[in-house]
């Protein structure tokens, strides 16, 4: 196949708009060496300021470190059950096309070596590899201390905005430092959210969150009902389909005259929400149908979770809002000392970890001004309550879907750097269509070349990878 090497910089041209203020530099704290905690570090390093990024594993990449272990609890209600971080399953594949996935500092291209993975929709572990190569090219890995957990973080009592931090290493020693800011990258696909249902703890069968789903191995011969719609719902369902006697899938948005057969299954159907489970192991679902199932399977999403994280109650998390935050980043009461990258979801997640991060590292030099902490209120009360005018409820908060790119460029707007590229938006827009049309098969049968080429050209611009064009052939 050819391949194309092109020569390049690795930034994209930032006009950087006049300062408000004198610069600063900031010591600065992050938590999480994922994707968010990476590109911030590089983000706030970039600006001038000093970084430690705290990441209680042994390598970067967060939920992109597969293993094949689980917890001990694997419906996650034991608060003491042992904690994995990533929930992804083997046969994971990206579920956003390559080129839109990446971050735009650094292309997520398909690399000209045998042992990589070029597909457009690859496996997990190209997306860590991928991780690795960003974290080496922009040499992060000297800012990060593995093995480190935070344990507590809270403003220090006799200084206002300072924080300290207590961390605990895997060698079990403590430390508590200072920083003057806190960026916290922790993700938030570890702590399972779970299907409340009428009569569970009278139902005999096992119970078990997506979180801790890795094979289908242990499905094999047995009556799954598995509850949810969303990506992942979509892939394990076909991933069990595969062994059990019969999988029924029960989703909200299963409207009653849209149950039945799966089609392309003999051994899975569709139902709406489950309307109670009783003794004798029956599930009924919400149009009177019922099934005698061995286990259930809840892919209902996860809570976001800051066990660490004391602010004498000025940040909360309710009903899986994090709030109240100024655009998803800054508690306005504690900006800009305290940031969070990464919480809206149904997102293209890395170029907007990259927006947000360069905004909170812009607004802790005083590059960028915040509005006053009243404004920043008075701006999240206004969100809240268009909100709540629309019917969404709380949970929703940070749910962003078709409004993702209207806020990168809202971001990228702050910090004075190009908006979203049209070509993004489209093959998103694009990969979701062909995503809910053909479940099975979009990750190798897409027609969105024009896109592709249009990327290509994109990224030529300022990388210095090679390009491989077998993903666009
Ligand atoms: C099943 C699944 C499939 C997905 N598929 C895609 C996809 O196809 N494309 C896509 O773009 N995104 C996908 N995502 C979203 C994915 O989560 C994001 O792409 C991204 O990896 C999230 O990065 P993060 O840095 O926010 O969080 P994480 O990757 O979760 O990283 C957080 C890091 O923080 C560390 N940490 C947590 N708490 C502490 C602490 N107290 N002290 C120190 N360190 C701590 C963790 O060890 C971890 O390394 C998927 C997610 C899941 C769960």
């Amino acid at each position: 196949m050819p391949t194309t090497t092109i020569q390049m910089q690795c930034h994209l041209p930032i006009p950087q708009p006049p300062a408000p203020h004198p610069l600063t530099s900031r010591h600065v704290a992050v938590i999480g060496a994922g994707a968010a905690g990476l590109v911030t570090a590089i983000e706030l390093r970039r600006e001038g300021h000093s970084v430690v990024v705290f990441e209680r594993g042994d390598q970067v990449g967060g939920t992109w470190v597969y293993t094949p272990k689980i917890e001990s609890d694997p419906i996650g209600f034991d608060p003491a059950r042992s904690k994995i971080h990533s929930s992804l399953y083997k046969s994971l594949r990206t579920n956003l096309p390559r080129e839109c996935m990446g971050f735009r500092c650094y292309p997520f291209v398909a690399k000209d070596d045998p042992d990589r993975d070029p597909r457009r929709y690859p496996g997990h572990q190209e997306v860590l590899w991928y991780l690795q190569d960003f974290t080496r090219e922009f040499r992060i890995d000297e800012l990060v201390r593995f093995e480190t957990e935070v344990v507590r973080v809270r403003l220090v009592e006799e200084e206002e905005e300072k924080w300290k931090i207590k961390s605990k290493q895997r060698s079990g020693k403590d430390e508590t430092e200072i920083f003057d800011a806190v960026v916290i990258c922790n993700g938030h696909y570890t702590e399972p959210r779970v299907a409340q249902i009428a009569g569970i703890n009278e139902w005999p069968g096992k119970q078990m969150h997506s979180h801790n789903y890795r094979v289908p191995e242990p499905f094999r011969d047995q009556v799954v009902v598995l509850i949810g719609s969303s990506a992942s719902a979509v892939d394990i369902s076909r991933d069990i389909a595969g062994v059990a006697k019969e999988v029924h899938v029960a989703a909200r948005s299963v409207e009653d005259e849209k149950s039945g057969d799966q089609s392309g299954y003999d051994n899975m159907w569709l139902h709406p929400m489950i309307e109670s489970v009783h003794k004798d192991g029956t599930v009924f679902f919400q149009d009177g149908s019922f099934v005698h199932a061995d286990i259930i399977l809840h892919c209902t999403g996860y809570k976001y979770h800051f066990p660490f994280l004391e602010t004498n109650g000025i940040v909360n998390v309710d009903d899986n809002r994090v709030g109240p935050l100024y655009k998803h980043v800054f508690p306005p009461a504690l900006a800009p000392c305290l940031s969070f990258v990464g919480l809206p979801w149904k997102v293209v997640p890395f170029p907007m970890f990259e927006l947000q991060s360069k905004w909170i590292a812009g607004v802790l030099s005083n590059r960028f001004a915040l509005p006053t902490q009243e404004k920043m209120m008075e701006d999240v009360e206004a969100f809240y309550s268009s909100l709540e005018a629309s019917g969404m409820p709380k949970r929703y908060t940070h749910n962003m879907g078709s409004s993702q790119f209207e806020y990168n460029n809202w971001l990228a707007a702050q910090c004075g750097c190009p908006a979203i590229e049209d070509w993004r938006v489209q093959m998103y827009n694009t990969s979701s269509k062909n995503r809910r049309a053909q479940p099975e098969s979009y990750r190798d049968d897409w027609e969105d070349h024009h896109l592709v080429l249009q990327a290509c050209e994109d990224f030529m611009k300022y990388t210095t990878h090679k390009i491989s064009d077998r993903s666009a052939s």
